[in-house]
């Protein structure tokens, strides 16, 4: 499944990250940036999250995912930004439209196609004790 490779570098990713820089306490929230071209079910990439985290320091955390626009430069005109959608009445959805918005151009896609963690929420109190709970 898609979600799954996905999910699993996302993880890989991050456990090297926190590896190199390990999180001043247990990780709650996990945020991502989804770029608009990439198509996935957030439904499944959570439920892959929790799959694949488990047994390792992020267990339990939960993904956050934040949709982002596409972003384009044209290496004719120079220009960079946002691009223009195709949208009509009754679409639920609109298109991007990977032309540049000036001259018309084809564009290179900067932002917009692919999954990346921008941020961690960690938790501020000590973790509550799971292994050995008190009697
Ligand atoms: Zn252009």
């Amino acid at each position: 499944m898609h979600e799954y490779s996905l999910a699993h570098s996302l993880l890989e990713g991050l456990l090297e990250h926190l590896a190199a820089h390990p999180a001043e306490g247990r990780i709650v929230k996990v945020h991502v940036r989804q770029g608009e071209l990439l198509t996935l079910s957030q439904e499944a990439l959570r439920e892959a999250w929790r799959i694949l985290s488990e047994g390792t320091p992020v267990a339990g955390s939960e993904l956050v995912i934040e949709k982002v626009p596409v972003k384009v430069r044209c290496p004719n005109c120079a220009y960079q930004g946002k691009v223009q959608y195709l949208a009509e009445e009754g679409w639920h959805y609109t298109i991007p439209v990977l032309s540049c918005p000036k001259c018309e151009g084809r564009v290179e896609v900067v932002e917009g196609k692919d999954l990346a963690i921008t941020a961690l929420s960690v938790e501020d109190q000590e973790p509550t004790p799971t292994e050995n709970p008190p009697s």
